[in-house]
């Protein structure tokens, strides 16, 4: 088991009982105690503030005002990559284990104050309160799971062999780190990056999203109070055209870490290979053309819940959600009338209510593109269903799910990042041309299968180009340390986070032979 192998004591963090009364009383009223007007800008000793302020406005109900933040303006950007380049040799110098305790205790303080991080996720990313829940266990997983492998694995480790000297392996932090962000997980994979990042002992640059600036900024303080020092990990918020182009384009940064969609991973390895500089490291987790495929041995029942929690959890808003699911036509029939069934009893709506299934999407233009998407499979598919949009909806970015029924996979172009399902029927001697075309999208990230068949789900298994697989569940909510999580192709670079070869990634390594 990782966990052990990796000499953690503690396991995955346990959250909130939702189905106990009691303890989602106690986090509702946190939860409403905690509203207010936040505020952010950019954390970098020594910078003035210059750039132009951003409302923040709840993804529910655009007409309430969350709070403002300051973008951070060039001359900030400029003074925090001298900050950061001047702070990394004695942060690289601190001993693993102290920087590992620092990230441990972040840990304990993000679980201690989960109702405060949840309410900021509910009303700047619309996310529902389960998803909230998700968000900060998973944040508090990171923060532990890599600061356990930062223990063990920057112990020089001797290599004993037959040269008869004394050989020892030694992992170092690389330098400067930028670290950009996505606003589907602006907790979780924000603080997985950048822990990773610390716990190599690199300095970081934290670029979040610009739709949720106000949970990265509360994420920084948390970090810089459980101890590490404030020009070791400074916050530069702002668009990715100015300061995330600037980063990214600049030689003193030796690697970033980068969750996004694949364009912009091109776009900033584009910018990286073109500065005179050494060959800095890119880490990339993008999207994809995420498939569902299932065989008529599937349980229609078990399959029709866990296409829709894939499809529609997170209003569809992650990169592994299920897009297409490619069921076998024995059993289509059925499964597209449940499929409609189940559609009409979710639930759309205030994400701050515990009713809710769907919250919006995240902002306008989000909603716009899927919007667009709708317009564009009018004519060209058969809509299964679009599920009701609850009352108090009417202010907020809703995108109501909805399914069609396709032909192809070639009908979709792009990766519609929303809560969108397809479904394509497939005949039994086409198993392996579903697995070809799922392959052919380029994309390679998650894969449901459900089939109780065990040689077709090897033969599925063993085809597809994807990073996770999951057969008879749902195909989302990788958990660290189990279920290491990332893509192929144009999914991602790797190596997967939440995983046993992500961290070295952010570290250099040094041989040391002594002849003895
Ligand atoms: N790790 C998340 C999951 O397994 C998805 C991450 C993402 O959407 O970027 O659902």
């Amino acid at each position: 088991d990782l966990y052990r192998s990796f000499g953690l004591e503690r396991s995955n963090s346990m959250g909130v009982n939702l189905a106990d009364d009691d303890q989602l009383r106690q986090l509702a009223a946190q939860i409403d105690a905690a509203a207010a007007d936040w505020r952010a800008g950019p954390l970098v000793p020594g910078a003035q503030p210059g750039g132009p302020m951003v409302e923040v406005t709840n993804p529910a109900d655009r007409r309430q005002r969350v709070g403002q933040w300051q973008a951070a303006d060039a001359a900030t950007v400029e003074r925090a990559l001298a900050n950061a380049v001047a702070a990394q040799p004695a942060w690289d110098a601190t001993p693993a284990a102290s920087r590992a305790a620092i990230l441990e205790h972040a840990a304990g303080l993000l679980e201690q104050r989960m109702a405060q991080y949840i309410a900021l996720c509910t009303r700047e990313a619309g996310k529902t309160i389960p998803d909230g829940v998700a968000e900060v266990r998973e944040a508090v997983d990171f923060l532990r799971y890599y600061a356990g492998q930062a223990r063990q694995l920057f112990a020089p480790e001797a290599l004993p062999g037959p040269t008869g000297e004394s050989n020892t392996l030694q992992l170092a932090g690389r330098g400067v780190f930028v670290c950009i962000s996505p606003w589907n997980f602006p907790l979780a994979i924000f603080l997985g990056q950048v822990a990773a990042a610390l716990a190599a002992g690199n300095s970081v640059i934290a670029k979040p999203a610009e739709q949720t600036t106000l949970v990265g900024w509360h994420a920084v303080q948390l970090l810089h109070e459980a101890g590490i020092p404030t020009d070791v990990l400074q916050y530069v918020p702002g668009d990715g055209a100015s300061v995330g182009a600037a980063l990214t384009a600049d030689p003193r940064v030796a690697g970033v870490a980068f969750t996004g969609s694949t364009d912009t991973a091109r776009a900033i390895n584009r910018a990286m290979a073109a500065r005179d500089a050494a060959i800095g490291v890119l880490i990339a987790e993008t999207g994809g053309q995420n498939a569902l495929i299932a065989d008529s041995s599937a349980l229609p029942e078990q399959l029709v819940k866990d296409a829709l929690a894939s499809a529609f959890t997170s209003a569809g808003q992650r990169c592994s959600a299920a897009r297409v699911l490619f069921v076998q036509a024995d059993i289509a029939d059925k499964v597209v009338e449940m499929i409609a069934g189940a559609m009409a009893e979710l639930q759309v709506g205030d994400p701050a209510l515990l009713s809710t299934d769907v919250g919006p999407v995240i902002d306008t233009d989000a909603k716009c593109l899927l919007d667009e998407h709708a317009g564009r499979m009018q004519g060209q598919a058969r809509l299964i269903a679009e599920a009701p949009l609850g009352e108090g909806t009417a202010h907020g970015t809703f995108f109501a799910p909805r399914a069609w029924e396709l032909e192809s996979l070639s009908q979709l172009t792009r990766e519609n990042f929303g809560p969108a399902l397809h479904v394509i029927r497939w005949k039994a001697s086409e198993l392996d041309a579903v697995v070809d075309a799922i392959n052919a999208t380029g994309y390679g990230l998650t894969l449901g299968i459900h089939s109780r068949i065990d040689e077709t789900v090897e033969r599925i298994v063993q085809r597809a180009k994807v990073g996770n697989v999951y057969v008879n569940r749902n195909q989302i909510g990788a958990v660290v340390g189990v279920q290491p999580f990332g893509g192929q192709n144009l999914s991602g670079t790797g190596p997967k986070a939440g995983g046993p070869h992500y961290l070295p990634r952010f570290a250099t390594e040094k041989t040391v032979t002594i002849n003895t």
